[in-house]
């Protein structure tokens, strides 16, 4: 399943290769639905619309235009991808046509992944009540966190990963923060200390933003990156290595389940 990061990566990379001067011709949908249904205005309100921007919310990308914009989650096997005449693929269910003839595909085989349509300014139920972005230092701040965990005790990896706490910390970046930041995934979130939820915040910005770069450098072509490469080769440290050796004490790091998700810790490094 994409996360943030490759959201992010996904985002800069249709930034590039659309520039700032296209216009959507037209969007063609090969069925009514995916996870949920597609609204069936989305290509009449949408064509002839010159795109102004592109940007990503949470783990939404957003395609804007005067008229509105194209809102798309990836779901588990979302990709979008250049898609020259005679490039069909099955599985394919949206084609969005540039006023340059170019075109851009939206394959999503187990149809988890969303299209749908945002009123000008407007707001979409996907949207409502999401918290700070991560990688935004004037939201996601040491007061908002701890603000958020003061007294709760569910597991401090429930908390991050609660979506009106802070958006795009999935499962593996949850992880790997809380190993970075030397603190047990089950910890009751109200009883962690102001200067470790600080050191908390700090590598959750840090872990997203090196995998943000990791794919940027890794994958120059759009296509890859649209791909199903799936997730781009990081060196995870405890994620999906529970039995190994820990990078930085060499203990065996554990496996458990915490708020239902498989997870990885180090019984020695993590508190
Ligand atoms: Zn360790």
């Amino acid at each position: 399943m994409p996360e943030l990061p490759e959201v992010e990566t996904v985002r800069a990379g249709l930034e590039r290769l659309i520039g700032t001067e296209a216009r959507i011709a037209r969007i063609e949908l090969m069925r009514p639905d995916l996870r949920v249904r597609i609204p069936p205005s989305l290509g009449r309100r949408l064509a002839g619309q010159p795109i102004t921007g592109i940007r990503r919310r949470a783990k939404f990308l957003l395609i804007d235009t005067p008229a509105g914009s194209l809102l798309c989650h990836f779901g588990m096997t979302g990709t979008w991808r250049l898609a020259p005449p005679g490039d069909e693929r099955p599985h394919d269910h949206c084609y969005l046509h540039l006023a340059d003839h170019r075109r851009l595909a939206f394959r999503d085989p187990r149809r988890f992944g969303m299209l749908g349509l945002v009123e000008p300014h407007g707001r979409h139920p996907s949207l409502d009540g999401l918290g700070p972005e991560p990688l935004d230092a004037q939201q996601f701040t040491l007061e908002h966190l701890a603000q958020r965990c003061r007294r709760r005790k569910a597991p401090i990896k429930a908390v991050i990963m609660d979506q009106a706490v802070v958006v795009g910390v999935g499962n593996i970046y949850a992880q790997e923060a809380l190993f970075r930041a030397g603190i047990r995934p089950q910890r009751p979130a109200g009883a962690i200390t102001r200067a470790r939820l600080a050191r908390l915040v700090d590598e959750i910005r840090l872990v997203l933003a090196e995998a943000i770069v990791a794919g940027g450098s890794t994958i120059s072509d759009f296509r890859q990156a649209g791909g199903d490469s799936g997730y781009f080769q990081h060196r995870f440290r405890v994620y999906g290595r529970a039995g190994e050796a820990c990078v930085a004490c060499g203990a065996r790091l554990t496996g458990g389940v915490v708020g239902g998700r498989g997870t990885t810790w180090c019984r020695t490094c993590q508190r």
